[in-house]
């Protein structure tokens, strides 16, 4: 028997200026790479996704009560407006309410090519699909809010990049897929009625709540660009940088989506971009909170007539007291502090400094401070990090609370284990070169709980913890990617 989503799709009564309706491509004997059982629970499906669950997640049959669509946008690709955007190679099978009463989008990446294609094949490659599928549990396991992968789907096709590529199907579960973009695709073709629809909609099933507010669009704005500040403060204190911060790429509900060539910060850089073409940094670590802000602003311009300029030229102005303040206390709670005053800003100044200049590992410095000053020989370090950890320490002074305390709240924050690229790398090398998956579910699984040591994983796996949650190895450091990859 199959199982029975509760298909409840709304989008789709936008009418047909907002997306193409079309049925995914078939494939041939499509195969599991990795499924999420966390992501599954999302459709309230079972651990193992259910009978005919490749069949139905591959789109080879359709789901009673699925109307799968490709949706239309445009949107800014670093920096251009690039006016033919949409689903190329997407399809929203259909939105699912959950027994909690929690609507999930649900979306194939992958399913061949659309109105929206200009000539690609309507793919994605095995590999981009395993990075986005690792990406976005490790982000879910970090507690940042962000797109969820139900599974990645093996399909028996090549497919032509910079060589013959394996194909893969990727099943994301979204809260929303309406992008900045989808209403710069309706204000640049001079679609003003189909901007307030679209505004309308966003409202009516996200912020249900302020529809009968006089200024309702002046607040949803304030309210997408809260959870966005919000966000990219979260992506900057783990050190995730996103790499592709297109506004296409930018949801209304502020989570992290469409994972390209992204990375983490391993030893500490600014200018660290983990996409290897974009050659200025645009879309660099320093950069993010800037680049939210300036998409935000193409936001703003394309609501202008719905919520008034002078409006939105107020909302706009509190993006940086609000990234700052959301930045700040995710920083308080790394350091294991709570008065965060001058002197806080100062010490955590000047841990950057020491940080760069050193070039500690970014991740690792936070764990390993958790453990100072039980736990750690002073004397191996040099004269800057000394006196500042000196300062460190009359700061947790003041706190009032104990050793283990501070640890215990620090190690709940700070993560043992991200998704360095050498993992990821080694994951992709199995999966491409032996057909070995295990090693992506590996990861999946330790990444879903990423600040536990979980001891039982290692020992059910024989496998070695210190090489997952090492320092990145030489090689590897600030590794660039590129968009196919
Ligand atoms: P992305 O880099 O995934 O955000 O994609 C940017 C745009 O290119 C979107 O409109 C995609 O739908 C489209 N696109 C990327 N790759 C393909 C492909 N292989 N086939 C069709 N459209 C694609
Ligand atoms: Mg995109």
């Amino acid at each position: 028997m199959s199982q029975s989503l509760n298909f409840k799709n709304r989008f789709i009564d936008l009418g047909p200026e907002f997306y193409q309706e079309k049925q995914p491509d078939p494939v041939t004997d499509p195969y599991l790479i990795d499924y999420s059982p966390s992501a599954g629970e999302l459709l309230n499906l079972p651990l193992d996704g259910g009978i005919n669950f490749l069949d139905q997640f591959s789109g080879n049959q359709l789901m009673e009560g699925a109307q799968p669509l490709a949706m239309a946008y445009s949107g800014h690709q670093f920096g251009s407006y690039n006016p033919r955007l949409g689903d190329g190679r997407g399809l929203l099978l259909g939105e699912v309410l959950n027994d909690k009463n929690i609507s999930w989008d649900v979306h194939l990446k992958g399913a061949g090519p659309t109105r929206f294609a200009r000539g690609f094949d309507g793919r994605a490659t095995l590999q981009s699909s395993i990075r986005e599928h690792l990406g976005s549990e490790a982000l879910h396991g970090l507690g940042i809010s962000t797109t969820r992968s139900l599974a990645v789907i093996g399909i028996r096709e090549l497919i032509y990049r910079q060589k013959p590529e394996l194909a893969a199907i990727l099943v994301r579960i979204a809260d929303s897929h309406i992008r900045f973009g989808s209403f710069e695709f309706f204000h640049y073709t001079n679609q003003p009625k189909n901007v307030e629809r679209l505004a309308d909609f966003a409202i009516q099933n996200y912020h249900n709540e302020i529809w009968n507010e006089p200024d309702r669009y002046r607040i949803f704005f304030g309210r997408v660009l809260r959870v966005t500040a919000k966000l990219i403060a979260k992506w900057q204190a783990v050190g995730f940088v996103h790499g592709v911060m297109n506004t296409d790429n930018m949801t209304i509900t502020g989570t992290t989506f469409d994972y390209g060539p992204y990375g983490f910060l391993d030893s500490f850089n600014t200018r660290y971009t983990p996409n290897l073409s974009d050659t200025h940094g645009r879309y660099s670590y320093q950069q993010q909170a800037e680049i939210g802000f300036w998409n935000l602003n193409k936001l703003a311009e394309t609501l202008v007539s719905l919520a008034g300029a002078d409006n939105l030229q107020e909302e706009i102005k509190q993006y940086q007291p609000l990234f700052n303040g959301f930045y700040r206390d995710e920083m308080g709670r790394k350091l294991g502090l709570s008065i965060l005053d001058s002197d806080f800003s100062q010490l955590t100044q000047e841990m950057f400094q020491i940080l760069q200049n050193q070039q500690m590992d970014y991740s690792n410095f936070f764990r390993l401070l958790a453990n100072y000053p039980e736990q750690i020989e002073k004397k191996q370090f040099d004269e800057a990090l000394h006196s500042w950890l000196d300062r460190y320490l009359k700061l947790c002074e003041r706190e009032g609370i104990s050793h283990n305390e501070r640890k215990k709240e620090m190690d709940a924050v700070n993560p043992k284990y991200i998704l360095r690229n050498h993992l990821v790398q080694r994951a992709l090398e199995r999966a491409l070169k032996e057909s070995d998956f295990s090693e992506v579910t590996r990861l999946r699984l330790l990444l879903g709980n990423p600040f536990e040591d979980q001891p039982e994983l290692f020992n059910k796996y024989d496998i070695d913890p210190d090489f997952y949650s090492q320092d990145t190895p030489n090689e590897f450091l600030g590794r660039q990617l590129s968009c196919s990859a």
